[in-house]
């Protein structure tokens, strides 16, 4: 088996080597020491500020996406987010599900965000801007700069959920002026999934220490203050923990994120130079490196994942609801190297022969 998809994905050796080993008891100093290398290192790919602190929460990346909506924002705030796909659409349910007054930019499958988006949003009193800065079901990224700037212009509190651009793409906390930072253990980290991160800024700690949470497990009070001596309120995904500092410690002695970036990019780029023949067309505007997201022209997309599992043990990404006959999406993240893109356009090419794909 090949998995292409977009997380869980495929994991290095120091990954899978922890995978076999029993897990530790972990109110100890010793696992207080991985978990402050975890906040560091973190930190340093994310190019977060010295000051900002980071939560590792046993829950997928969803989880992460509810407690800081919970946590975080409060009824004072005015949110903008922006609906490219389902994750955007996910912030949308949680802000209304928790009362968190928001507008919202609605923009098509496959649409880059521009500046114009923005304009009309400009001086109206929003607090807080919400986004996926890749939209992982449609594999749309937005433009960071585009961002940044209507944040600043407006003084708007910054949420990006980076859950499948981390590592992937360019990230940078503080020069972008992001609050708020969250990704997960399945995406491009590479570890199995149960573990989500989220990087906080002084500001969004400070939000978190002034807003009453209703939940026990999701209140970042007590993630933070826990966190002050490496540990967490509740016994963590201990063996998950363990792998993404192995992960984490690998990427550091092989470059850091830079490295990691540049594979994944060079990845997508072979992948993405040889589809040329193919009868698909890229579904996306705006690329991110961990996904390149492919429509069929005469063909259901859903049809071309299921034979490629049973026929070729090749696991590309369907996609979910009203795309699911017309996209599937390709990912670059996780162990995979040029070879195995060779197996897949082979098979593509193999369907393509044989009347399948068209
Ligand atoms: C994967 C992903 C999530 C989190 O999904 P979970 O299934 O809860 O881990 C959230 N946002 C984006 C953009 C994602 O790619």
């Amino acid at each position: 088996m090949i998995n292409f998809t977009v997380g869980p994905v495929q994991s290095p050796p120091e990954v899978l080597a922890l995978g076999q080993q029993h897990v530790p008891y972990f109110r100890t100093p010793e696992f207080s020491r991985v978990m402050l290398e975890n906040e560091n290192l973190i930190k340093t790919f994310a190019k977060a500020p010295t000051d900002a602190r980071v939560v590792f929460l046993t829950g997928s990346g969803t989880a992460s996406m509810e407690s800081v909506v919970m946590n975080v924002l409060g009824a004072e705030d005015k949110v903008l987010l922006i609906n490219g796909g389902s994750f955007g659409q996910r912030f949308h349910e949680l802000c209304e599900l928790h009362g968190i007054a928001f507008e919202e930019i609605r923009l098509p499958t496959g649409k880059a965000l521009t500046a114009e988006h923005l304009t009309p949003y400009e001086n109206r009193g929003f607090t807080a801007f919400l986004v996926n800065i890749h939209e992982t079901s449609t594999g749309v990224r937005y433009n960071p700069d585009v961002i940044q700037d209507f944040c600043r212009r407006n003084g708007l509190l910054l949420v990006v959920d980076a859950i499948s651009s981390f590592l992937a793409d360019e990230f940078r906390m503080e020069d972008w002026g992001v609050d708020v930072m969250i990704t997960g253990s399945q995406k491009a980290l590479a570890c199995p999934p149960g573990i989500s991160v989220i990087v906080l800024s002084a500001v969004a700690v400070e939000r978190i220490e002034k807003h009453p949470t209703k939940s026990m497990y999701l209140d970042l009070k007590s993630a933070l203050k826990n966190g002050e001596r490496g540990q967490t309120p509740f016994t963590p995904a201990v063996g998950t923990l363990l792998q993404i500092n192995a992960r984490l410690k690998a990427m550091e002695a092989q470059g850091g994120v830079e490295t990691e970036t540049a594979k994944i990019a060079a990845i997508a780029q072979d992948f993405r130079s040889r589809i040329a023949s193919l009868p698909l067309d890229i579904a996306s505007e705006a690329m991110s490196n961990a996904v390149t997201p492919l429509m069929t022209r005469n063909c259901s997309a859903y049809d071309i994942f299921t034979v490629l599992k049973d026929e070729y043990g090749i696991w590309v990404c369907p996609n979910g609801g009203e795309l699911s006959e017309r996209i599937f999406r390709v990912g670059h993240i996780g162990a995979l190297t040029c070879e195995d893109n060779t197996r897949l356009i082979d098979a593509l090419q193999d369907l393509a022969d044989r009347g399948i794909l068209k």
